[in-house]
């Protein structure tokens, strides 16, 4: 059996020794993750080419997801790389001191309006939460804080306020310039850092297309305001990431579990697609095995829903990336057997819109209640499986297209598989048995099992599913049958 939930890999230094790409690709990467708060555009275009060739090699689809920058708020950096702050010391952000010259009592800001964000009694986190600065006065461009918990601050950290509303835009001059990138090396998936609201997503997916790209659009939800709006801004999106790193620091630690399993159900009932990441795996950035704890937290994702699991440094600065996706790749695979046998209330009041919708929705209704083996969607846009995937089964559901954006767009969708399939014929009885072919090929399916097959009258046209065919393997029509149903 395929493992139906997805993983993400960051890709980085770590990684780009192609002796481990290959490891990471035959590990069962399914989709990359370029991180562009980090390296070049050159970078990130040679790592997307050398990925998409090695998969080739392996005949394998991986995705693409180029993660923007945002705005993340930084402190500049020191004149000696570091600084200790000490507990109950004063320490003053400054917007106008030079880049390079920070001391123990002050530092600069890479984000000069920040001392208009802050006011007095506010709880500002450095280093991901690792010092904790409170703001005493703000002065013209100066923020004077009293060290609360002090330690090693190094260049370059980020900022974030407890509670959220530092109010920095979500596209920085930075990210425009790299959405140009995202587009020229295609990527599948553009991830959007710190979105406050759906706005700043169709801004981002308005840049995007215009540079020319294809993808989806990702929100990373990473701010408390985020949380606000969160069903407005995972509308104005194709995928989500449950980014728990900035996340956390934000809303505190604790409040994380349950805002996790929500944002998954929101998306998926709202049929988008959706990721958990940071720190699932973060002591085997040094470790060959996981902790016991992070065991539990990519099985728990999984019995959460989400469609895919994400390693960050893990993999882009680690030690063991290969094992690091290996453990992934076994951990989900006996989550996805614990059935969770609770019955669908899916979209049960709603009234469907489309007819391709209403066709994806039978399908998994017939397809849970039957004893079928695998469906087949013939599909353009992708849109016929994302639909299906959207509800919880354990019957695989494979992709079959022409187009290798649709492909690759796949990759995230859990329990989804692309298939490359371009039928010649117009006749319905042989793209049947072509697509039957294709799944038997794979192990997929014998003579005997029972599929479902859902395509258009007229192949080749977006949105135009409206049949859904039951077959039993080895008992299709033969091609010279002209039933005209299809
Ligand atoms: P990052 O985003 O790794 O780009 O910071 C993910 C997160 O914040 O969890
Ligand atoms: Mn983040």
């Amino acid at each position: 059996m395929e493992r139906r939930t997805k993983i993400v890999a960051t890709l980085g230094p770590s990684t780009d020794d192609p002796k481990v790409l290959d490891k990471l690709i035959e590990a069962g990467v399914d989709v990359v993750r370029l991180n562009f708060s980090h390296g070049t555009a050159e970078d990130h275009m040679m790592r997307a080419e050398n990925v998409r060739n090695r998969a080739r090699a392996f005949g394998r689809q991986v995705g693409v997801l180029a993660d923007l920058q945002g705005p993340k708020i930084r402190i500049d950096r020191f004149k000696d790389g570091e600084v200790i702050l000490e507990d109950g010391e004063t320490f003053t952000l400054d917007a106008n001191w030079p880049a390079d010259a920070g001391t123990v009592e002050r530092v600069g800001l890479t984000y000069k309006d920040l001392p208009n964000d802050v006011k007095r009694a506010d709880l500002l986190l450095l280093d991901d939460g690792r010092i904790e600065l409170w703001v005493d006065e703000v002065k013209g461009s100066e923020i004077h804080c009293k060290v609360k918990v002090g330690g090693k601050l190094s260049n370059n950290k980020g900022i974030n306020r407890q509670g959220g509303g530092l109010s920095a835009p979500a596209l920085t001059d930075k990210d425009k310039e790299d959405i140009k990138t995202a587009a020229k090396l295609e990527a599948d998936y553009l991830a959007v850092s710190f979105p406050r609201c759906a706005n700043d997503m169709h801004e981002a997916r308005r840049l995007f297309r215009e540079a020319g790209g294809q993808g989806g659009l990702m929100a990373k939800i990473e701010r408390s305001e985020a949380l606000e709006v969160i069903d407005e801004i995972i509308e104005a999106s194709d995928a989500v990431m449950v980014a728990r790193g900035d996340l956390g620091v934000e809303i505190g630690d604790a409040a994380l579990p349950p805002v996790q399993k929500s944002i998954i159900k929101k998306a998926r009932n709202l049929n988008r697609v959706v990721i958990t990441a940071t720190q699932m795996m973060e002591s085997m950035i040094e470790n060959q095995i996981p902790t016991r704890a992070e065991v539990f937290d990519v099985a728990n994702s999984v019995f959460d829903g989400t469609d895919a699991v994400m390693l960050s440094a893990e993999t882009a600065a680690g030690k063991y990336p290969a094992k690091a996706v290996a453990a992934m790749d076994r951990i989900c695979r006996v989550a996805e057997k614990q059935q969770v046998t609770k019955r669908s209330h899916h979209r049960i009041n709603t009234r469907f819109e489309r007819v391709d919708e209403a066709i994806a929705m039978a399908t998994m209704y017939a397809a849970n209640h039957l004893e079928v083996k695998a469906i087949a969607a013939l599909t353009e846009s992708g849109s016929t499986p994302l639909w299906m995937s959207r509800i919880s089964s354990g019957i695989p559901i494979f992709a079959l297209t022409g187009h290798v954006s649709t492909r690759r767009k796949v990759t995230l969708y859990r329990g989804v598989y692309p298939i490359s399939f371009d039928s010649k014929s117009r006749d319905h009885a042989t793209i049947n048995r072509e697509a039957v072919d294709e799944l038997k090929r794979r192990g997929v399916v014998r003579d005997g099992d029972l599929v479902i097959i859902t395509k258009g009258d007229l192949m080749g046209e977006m949105g135009g599913t409206n049949a859904m065919k039951i077959l039993r393997v080895g008992e299709e029509a033969p091609p010279n049958d002209v039933c005209a149903t299809p």
